[in-house]
């Protein structure tokens, strides 16, 4: 085992990062030391590089940023039982407690106290990573490692897809980021009757179309509210999974919705806004759901079920760039243009 590595740090309270040479990880007893072969990149690296507001309140350099994992396992603490050397891993990025109401209850993805990776403690972004044992997923080893990477946010689809039926429902996804077009064939291997996706960028719609959605609107050129209820007998969708976070998307997802509707809310709004709560959603009966993580481990056994029905093969176009670690500053302006899908840096890839 080499005593150094590559990492990818946030050394100071400011825009960018740096790649690093810091010692590999040591691991406690409980943990797993994974080798990264494959860490694709999330909205939240993109806030952490270029320093949102978020950011400034939550991260504290220096830090290893990444949390989209998959690797092989290296090493393990004396107390581990369950994960062995060779195993195929990725990573729940939600470090819980096991000690609060929720978490005793076994409602873990709400759990008080929640540290994530690459967030709170060192990441991902690197050549080894030391994840808790109660942390590691073991996957099938015939999943590309790029896609064993994004199981992370596609777990938050599926989580946000799975709070209620989806089979002969019409459903309708605001936002085609990476996570809600990974929500359009979840949506059609659970048998949706019709996928509806929703951007204001061409590019992400060209995807959504790609990967299986039958109606694309863009809200910039037609009136959603008016596109949706052509297609549902002027009723409006059964379903809406919400993934922009954008104010008028939300306000616009929920007229379209039918009177009953489920409306799942993944996406994060940058600050407060407003809704007609009373016409729009009590006088209406709609039924708002906010989704947080993934359901430890309900939506990873989902994720892995759906991957092995043919998820893994239909996913594969999203992911468009693979990168050395040396890549990262490319990859965050590929992610800060919206001119991609998932960006996967791979630390065994020789810089260019
Ligand atoms: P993203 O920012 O890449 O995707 C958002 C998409 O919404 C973009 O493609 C953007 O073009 C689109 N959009 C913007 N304005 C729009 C509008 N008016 N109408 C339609 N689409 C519009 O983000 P992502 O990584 O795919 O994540 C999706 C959302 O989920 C983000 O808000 C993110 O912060 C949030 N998120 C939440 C959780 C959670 O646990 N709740 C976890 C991860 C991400
Ligand atoms: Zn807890």
């Amino acid at each position: 085992m080499p005593e150094m590595m590559r990492a990818i740090r946030k050394l100071q309270a400011g825009p960018g990062a740096e790649l690093c040479t810091v010692p590999v990880p040591e691991i406690g007893p409980r943990d797993v030391l994974v080798k990264v072969k494959a860490t694709s990149v999330c909205g939240t690296d993109y806030h952490i590089y270029s320093w949102d507001p978020w950011s400034q309140n939550r991260v504290k350099p220096p830090l290893t940023v990444g949390h989209e994992v998959a690797g092989e396992v290296v090493a393990i603490g004396r107390d581990v039982t369950a994960t062995k050397v060779g195993d195929a891993v990725s990573a729940e990025t939600h470090i819980i407690c096991n000690n609060c109401p929720r978490c005793h209850v076994g409602e873990y993805h709400l759990c008080e106290r929640t540290r994530i990776l690459g967030v709170d403690v060192d990441g991902c972004f690197a050549e080894y990573v030391a994840v808790p044992e109660q942390n590691i997923w073991i996957n099938d080893k015939d999943i590309p490692w790029a896609i064993q990477s994004i199981q992370e946010p596609l777990g938050n689809a599926m989580h946000t897809a799975m709070e209620g039926d989806l089979t002969a429902q019409t459903v309708m996804i605001t936002g085609c980021g990476p996570i809600g077009i990974m929500a359009v064939p979840i949506a059609k291997t659970a048998g949706a009757e019709l996928v509806v996706a929703m951007d204001v960028n061409e590019y992400r719609l060209d995807m959504a179309k790609r990967l299986g959605a039958d109606i694309l609107i863009n809200p910039m050129k037609e009136d959603p509210i008016e596109v949706v209820r052509s297609h549902t007998r002027g009723y409006g969708v059964d379903v809406v999974l919400e993934m922009s976070g954008n104010p008028t998307a939300i306000r616009q997802s929920l007229k379209s919705a039918r009177n009953g509707a489920r409306v799942s809310l993944l996406g994060l709004p940058s600050k407060p806004m407003e809704l007609d709560l009373g016409a729009d959603v009590v006088m209406r009966g709609l039924v708002l759901k906010g989704i947080t993580g993934r359901k430890m481990w309900k939506t990873w056994y989902q994720v892995r079920s759906m991957l092995r029905a043919g998820l893994a093969e239909r996913l594969k176009p999203l992911i468009t760039h693979e990168l050395p670690l040396e890549g990262v500053h490319e990859a965050m302006e590929l992610m800060g243009a919206g001119k991609c899908g998932k960006v996967v840096l791979n630390p065994e890839m020789a810089a260019k």
